[in-house]
């Protein structure tokens, strides 16, 4: 980074326009990463304000730097390690809804202790138009002692460039004289032995020391920074109710009062707040909520399977034109399979997961940033609770139906990490639609067509029974993994809700292309990589046969595979080359047919599933001349697809979403085990009740 780079900071309660006021300052000019070692999000972004490059520093949503939330011990630690060494941002913005200046100038209060020049963005001012609420930015300006307070709205790109301006000249400030907030004399001598021991162990300034002494006063620690002895921390806190102060709401007093005085109170006309109210009258109805809930998520179900078809074929033939057309112009050699088998392949896998991706995420946004979701959370939240999972749980779950990949990445919008882990982990047990031609070729070639009492047909009974057994087991371990993994905190649900906001497209257009390209680059390198370990596996080594042909899948590595393990899944009726298919589906579990159609020889063409079908219905064993194909193995198979984790996608986008190897190889490990034992019941349960 050039010297005269700038770094700002963008901190603000969570829905108070920091997105949307990113995305203006930056553009497309960003870089999503995750904090080190969580999975908390962060972005950073490069500008220029007139002349002067700025880098910006997107911070998780925050309502104070008492954390509550993953998302918010983030930022204290952030703020600490600003105080104590170099990192410091030159410049921070704080972002204020002016509809609701003072719960936002709270945490306003808490960053002006820290000796970094402020500039407020007081965002929304269109709103606060609307809702003719008089905000006078130049008191709150004089009262806080900040840089500058800009009024902005996000929406209508008011008052951008005099922020760039003033953003550019509160960098340059060196001494920043912000005010502080007064603290009673008697308050100040109680908190005494804590603030000299913040000032002996971290040489900060007076203030600075205060407002983490009362904070330690108050809390009993602040994030981030040792921890006095406890013995020291009583004294205060029974000195402190010796006068009159109850210390668990020490910091927050003394810190509205302040406001109180300093800020001028806004009234908020009653007409407004009662539409809203009416609103949402309606949409948590006791039986009208769930109705509108099931019909918003029919629809996205039914978007993300229709709509998304259209676009995967294309993508899906594209791809195989590129591949045939980079195959005629390269010589054949091991060189041009390479890249049409393993590489073009790789990323045909990665691509065909972008329509569904880009849906659900553009309806997911649609329901955040316009206020639905927070309802449907706390409308859901108690149901979910039951099975250890959160309110804002079902709709990824419900998108599973269609691909996990989607619903995965959906997850994030729940803002419990356990709660969220737990999603991820059951999400894939979701019968997803790559298991359709599975369940399709299996029903097809072995499940009779008969009637089931009078109304049902057994192979749609037989389909239903998967989608069945796959969500129940899904809800069942919710509960046991949610009993099993580390709790945290429960945070205290915050009750109020966000009002109901008319979503900016800017910023869903954004996200909806920052998430697909997060897609793209993180989790398809791991695919890409899989892709051609698997395209290595399926095509050596390489063996001259007798009928001139160079290789065959028979005499490959995963070949080799699939009858090493032979041993191992005959106990669930799978011969070798169901284990071969096992092995290459890794990549997707619809490849299992593909793979099965490439072992039996069959040609390409229009009966291509019918001679498959045929095929299989005659290979029988070489050594006892029975079938290798019985409705009892087909129902095995089945069985095991419900819940084998065979699919590389999910297991990069488990990686990229937990960001650490643990939870997509526990994700593995579970599955695969659960998926061997459902088999073997079906398999030795049916032998034993006498089928075959
Ligand atoms: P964040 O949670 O702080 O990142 O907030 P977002 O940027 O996601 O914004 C929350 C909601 O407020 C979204 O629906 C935005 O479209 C909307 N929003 C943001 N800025 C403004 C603004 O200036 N005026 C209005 N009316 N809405 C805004
Ligand atoms: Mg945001």
């Amino acid at each position: 980074m050039a010297k005269s780079t700038k770094k700002i900071a963008l901190l603000g309660n969570p829905n108070s326009g920091k997105t949307a006021l990113f995305n203006i300052l930056t553009g497309l000019n960003q870089k999503v990463s995750n904090y080190p070692g969580v999975t908390v999000e962060q972005t950073f972004g490069m500008a220029k304000f007139e002349t002067t490059m700025v880098q910006v520093h997107d911070l998780p949503g925050t309502y104070s730097l008492v954390p509550e939330s993953q998302d918010e011990v983030i930022v204290s630690q952030e703020i600490i390690k600003w105080v104590q060494e170099e990192s410091a941002p030159d410049c921070i913005v704080s972002i204020v809804d002016s509809t609701n200046l003072e719960r936002n100038l709270y945490l306003t209060s808490q960053l002006t202790d820290l000796g970094i020049p402020i500039v407020i963005a007081l965002n929304m001012t269109d709103l606060a138009r609307e809702k003719q609420l008089e905000v006078d930015g130049s008191k709150i300006k004089k009262s806080l002692g900040v840089s500058s307070v800009v009024p902005i709205s996000a929406r209508l790109n008011e008052g951008i460039d005099l922020l760039k301006k003033n953003i550019v000249n509160a960098c340059r400030e060196t001494q920043p004289n912000a005010s502080f907030f007064p603290i009673p004399e008697p308050v100040l001598s109680a908190i005494k032995p804590l603030r000299i021991w913040v000032q002996d162990r971290y040489q900060l300034s007076d203030e600075l020391s205060n407002s983490f002494a009362i904070r330690i006063a108050t809390n009993g620690k602040v994030e981030g920074l040792d921890q006095p002895n406890l013995d020291m921390i009583e004294q205060v806190q029974s000195d402190l109710k010796r006068i009159g102060f109850s210390h668990e709401i020490l910091e927050p007093t003394l810190r509205y009062s302040w406001l109180d005085q300093a800020i001028p109170k806004a009234e908020i006309p009653i007409k407004q707040k009662s539409r809203s109210e009416k609103i949402d009258e309606l949409i948590t109805h006791p039986w009208g909520g769930p109705i509108i809930f099931i019909s918003l998520l029919t629809f996205i179900f039914q978007a993300i399977f229709s709509w998304a078809s259209g676009p995967m074929n294309f993508i899906d033939e594209s791809i195989a034109d590129v591949g045939n057309w980079v195959g005629t112009i390269l010589p054949s050699s091991l060189f041009s399979d390479l890249i049409v088998e393993g590489i073009i392949g790789g990323a045909g896998a990665i691509l065909i997961f972008l329509p569904q991706i880009l849906i659900l995420v553009f309806f997911l946004t649609l329901l955040e940033d316009s206020g639905y979701m927070a309802r449907v959370a706390i409308m859901m939240d108690k149901a979910m609770t039951k099975v250890g999972l959160h309110g804002r749980s079902v709709l990824p779950l419900m998108s599973g139906y269609a691909c996990a990949i989607p619903g995965i990445m959906a997850t994030r919008t729940i803002d419990s990490w356990k709660e969220r882990l737990v999603t991820i982990l059951v999400l894939p047990l979701m019968s997803c639609s790559a298991r359709l031609p599975v369940y399709v070729l299996m029903i097809g070639a072995f499940i009779p067509d008969i009637p089931v009492l009078g109304i049902f047909g057994l192979q749609g009974l037989t389909m239903i029974l998967m989608y069945f057994l796959g969500t129940v087991t899904a809800l069942i371990l919710a509960l046991v993994f949610s009993r099993w993994i580390k709790k945290e905190k429960k945070t205290s649900f915050i009750m109020e809700l966000p009002p109901y906001r008319v979503p900016l497209m800017r910023s869903v257009f954004h996200q909806v292309f920052s998430r697909g390209k997060l897609f793209v680059t993180d989790a398809g390198k791991i695919i890409m990589a899989i892709s051609i370990v698997l395209w290595f596996l399926a095509s050596f080594p390489k063996i001259e046969t007798s009928d001139g042909n160079k290789q065959s899948i028979h005499t490959s590595y995963a070949a080799k595979i699939g009858k090493t393990i032979e041993p191992m899944i005959k106990p669930l009726g799978f011969d070798w080359k169901i284990g071969l298919g096992i092995v290459t589906s890794f990549a997707a579990r619809e490849v299992v047919v593909s793979t099965l159609a490439t072992i039996y020889n069959v040609e390409n063409g229009e009966e291509n599933i019918m001679s498959l079908t045929d095929a299989m219905k005659r290979d029988k064993d070489p050594i006892t001349g029975k079938n290798i194909f019985t409705p009892l193995v087909a129902l095995s198979l089945m069985v095991f697809y419900v819940y084998a984790a065979q699919c590389m996608a999910t297991f990069a986008i488990v990686k990229r979403e937990t960001n650490t190897w643990k939870w997509p190889v526990f994700m593995v490990i579970y599955m695969t085990v659960l998926a061997y034992v459902g088999s073997l019941i079906v398999y030795q349960g049916g032998l034993a009740l006498g089928f075959s």
